[in-house]
């Protein structure tokens, strides 16, 4: 049998064999941090979202690099993804941001999770499950005041009050979520705030306010002091891109992610001749181009042929026909001394604005969210770590993330 090479056997590879690969930059997330809570109150606290894997920046380093910079909470969607945080040792408090449900109980108790609660049926049943097994646990309680996604009705304190009488649920908080807040002319926004804010009143009125209110994502938080509360909830602005669409930024965040390739082939097309599948572009004069490891396998988008641009030696080289799942073709005709090998720059505000995760977002027709939710899992990670660039398995020492052993 043959004896495998020593760098399989570690795991890692020589530079020269990465095609692709994202640096996500944890200075630029204590900064945003920094930022943030330099706009809220001192005694509101920060709960930054994990939820898919960190909007694809990768859960478990923004995790143990929160808690570093004194995040308060951290939130999930779901139970799996608060269960992996705790697997890998984190402690801070994790709040599933998606409805528990009954199934979820067991799971929850024993991870140490902080379910919320958003219909009177499961605050029921989390009592009586609690009080058979002698176990208790807070809950944060979810109002809807307008989304109409999860939670009891901002005016229905009959349930509101009698989730809040439970003897066996800790209710530690309330909270609710906005639907609009990154359109600040649209009524419903204030309508929102609002209605959450009269029931803390009657909860107030009633001596029965529970301690952590809060409702803020990152476009409220930005613009609308009102709604910071005891705790904001702010993903994207800590992973540094803008919610808005056409507002800029009130303070300065920076972007935590950014996307390079490599060519991997250069060659001369001949006027009249198509490129790459459908035949979408043609050449009208010869011209040079580069293939680029970076396709709709690596999480870019394929949207429309030849429409975006990447940057080569700063140089805006713009996309040639359809993206395809590995590779796409660039024009690369104006560079001088152009080589296989060479850095790209696929997703870069700091390079170039048109290269940014908003603008590029924005020419695909969707939202920053979405693009770094996509990036896929075979891109090679780096990090950026007190202005040096570093590994996985460095970060993991700095950060003293354990290995997982199963
Ligand atoms: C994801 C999420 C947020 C964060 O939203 P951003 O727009 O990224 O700030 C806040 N609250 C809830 C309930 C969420 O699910």
């Amino acid at each position: 049998m043959n004896k495998m090479p020593k760098q399989i056997q570690k795991k890692t590879f020589p530079d020269i064999t990465r095609p692709h690969w994202i640096e996500i930059n944890i200075d630029a997330l204590k900064h945003n941090i920094t930022t943030i809570r330099s706009i809220i109150p001192s005694n509101t606290k920060i709960l930054l979202p994990v939820k898919a894997d960190s909007y694809g920046h990768g859960s478990l380093a923004i995790a143990y690099a929160a808690k570093n910079f004194g995040v308060d909470f951290l939130g999930v969607a779901h139970l799996n993804e608060g269960i992996l945080l705790r697997q890998y040792g984190v402690t801070l408090d994790i709040l599933i941001l998606g409805p528990s449900i009954v199934q979820d109980f067991p799971w929850i108790i024993e991870y140490g999770l902080t379910p919320t609660i958003a219909d009177i049926h499961t605050a029921i049943a989390l009592d009586e499950y609690l009080k058979k097994t002698n176990k208790t646990s807070k809950i944060h309680l979810k109002i809807d005041s307008g989304m109409h996604r999860y939670g009891i009705k901002h005016d229905d304190i009959h349930s509101i009050l009698k989730v809040l009488s439970l003897k066996n649920l800790n209710v530690e908080g309330i909270f609710t979520h906005f639907a609009t807040a990154d359109e600040p002319k649209n009524p419903n926004h204030q309508k929102q705030i609002t209605r959450f804010q009269s029931l803390l009143n009657t909860l107030e009125s009633l001596n029965k306010r529970p301690p952590i209110c809060h409702a803020a994502n990152s476009a409220s938080l930005l613009l609308e002091p009102s709604t910071h509360f005891d705790m904001v909830r702010p993903g994207l602005a800590l992973y540094g891109y803008n919610p808005f669409e056409n507002i800029s930024l009130p303070v300065d965040l920076k972007p935590l992610m950014s996307i390079k390739s490599t060519i991997r082939a250069l060659h001369t097309v001949q006027a009249g001749e198509g490129i790459s599948y459908g035949h979408h572009y043609t050449a009208q004069a010869p011209m040079q181009i580069a293939t680029i490891a970076m396709g709709y396998g690596d999480g870019y988008l394929r949207g429309e042929p030849n429409q975006g641009q990447v940057y080569i030696q700063g140089k805006a080289c713009p996309i040639i026909g359809r993206v395809c799942m590995d590779a796409t073709m660039v024009d690369v005709s104006q560079l001088k001394n152009v080589q296989i090998g060479e850095k790209v720059e696929v997703i870069n505000g700091s390079v170039n604005k048109k290269i940014s995760m908003e603008n590029v977002a924005k020419e695909h027709h969707t939202i920053p969210y979405e693009l770094t939710c996509r990036v896929a899992r075979r891109l090679y990670r780096q990090y950026i770590w007190k202005q040096k660039t570093i590994s996985w398995e460095e970060l993991k020492e700095e950060l003293e993330i354990p290995n997982l052993n199963h």
